[in-house]
């Protein structure tokens, strides 16, 4: 059984692509929710209000323990990339779960650029349609983390083991690869 976490951001989009692959994703609100999961998405939003809500309700605690044990894959997409960071490059005290062993840097791409989209190049997947929105990226990779595709030379696609993090919104677009690629990761 797959996730969406509902806590604030674009969760209905992320619950939207997974039924178009015939996936019925539960809302994960507490963290009673969390039992019985393989894998959880972590939807684009404000990454400061999903970790200090995901804190308040024993979420961020739950998950970092299965993410721990071996027993849950995450997909965080943006704000979701975010809380999934060991680091938050200027923003020491923003809460996250520090799973992915990285360090992101908030707006990346200039705060006067809020939104825009690129053809990216995903391994293993070919072109994806990328759609970038105050748009994260990914520094100081740890050694286990594989880099999935880059705009420039900011990575901005990664996955270490059953963790996977865009920068960008795959759930804003028609294409339904990197949900299904994620879903195949947690073994579903
Ligand atoms: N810039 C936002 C943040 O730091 C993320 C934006 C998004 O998820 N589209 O939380």
């Amino acid at each position: 059984m797959v996730g969406v976490l509902a806590l604030q951001g674009d969760f209905r989009e992320h619950k939207e692509a997974l039924r178009r692959l015939g996936v019925e994703a539960r809302e994960v609100r507490k963290k009673e929710h969390l039992q019985g999961l393989q894998a959880l998405v972590v939807p684009g939003g404000e990454s400061t209000t999903i970790g200090k809500l995901a804190r308040e309700y024993g979420i961020e605690e739950e998950v970092r323990k299965r993410v721990a044990e071996g027993s849950l894959a995450l997909f965080g997409t943006c704000a979701g990339a975010i809380w999934l960071a060991r680091e938050i490059l200027g923003y020491p005290e923003q809460p996250r779960l520090g799973v992915l062993d990285a360090a992101v840097e908030r707006n990346a791409f200039g705060r006067q650029v809020e939104s825009f989209e690129e053809d990216l190049e995903v391994r293993g997947l070919g072109p994806f349609h990328g759609v970038f929105i105050r748009a994260p990226a990914f520094r100081r990779l740890g050694p286990g983390v594989e880099v999935l595709a880059e705009l420039g030379d900011l990575p901005v696609l990664v996955r270490q083991g059953k963790v996977l993090a865009s920068a960008f919104h795959p759930e804003l677009t028609p294409d339904t690869r990197l949900h299904r690629f994620f879903l195949d990761l947690a073994g579903l």
